[in-house]
């Protein structure tokens, strides 16, 4: 570790990383002030907040566009699932919107497909 880690990182729960939810839990539990400096990325490190990103675009760690990726997935199966399920406050069409959000998402982080 020589401290001087130059790559973009993506959170490890890169799918809840967006604004919204952390304005929320910072305005429900009051913590602006008391938000973590350092969070856990996708590869296992710990790094400024500042040092990872939700972006396709701006992810170098490959080890966490990989977990991005995988992330992604996950939720897009999660979300469908979730939707077909009796009594679900996600219509299938919601479901299936945000699956295909976040398939497109995925297919971003995939390292395959650079263009
Ligand atoms: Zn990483």
């Amino acid at each position: 570790m020589g401290g001087n880690d130059p790559h973009i990182h993506v959170e490890a729960k890169v799918v809840h990383a967006d604004a919204a939810v952390r304005n929320l839990m910072a305005s429900t539990f009051g913590l602006v002030g008391d938000l973590p400096s350092l969070v856990a990325t996708g590869c296992g490190l710990r790094v400024p907040y500042a040092m990872t990103s939700p972006r396709p675009d701006r992810v170098t760690c490959l080890a966490c566009r990989e977990h991005a990726r995988r992330e992604h997935l996950r939720f897009a199966e999660e979300a469908e699932r979730l939707s077909r399920m009796p009594g679900s406050t996600l219509s299938p069409e919601q479901g299936r919107l945000a699956a295909d959000r976040h398939r497109a998402l995925a297919r971003r982080f995939s390292p395959d497909t650079e263009s």
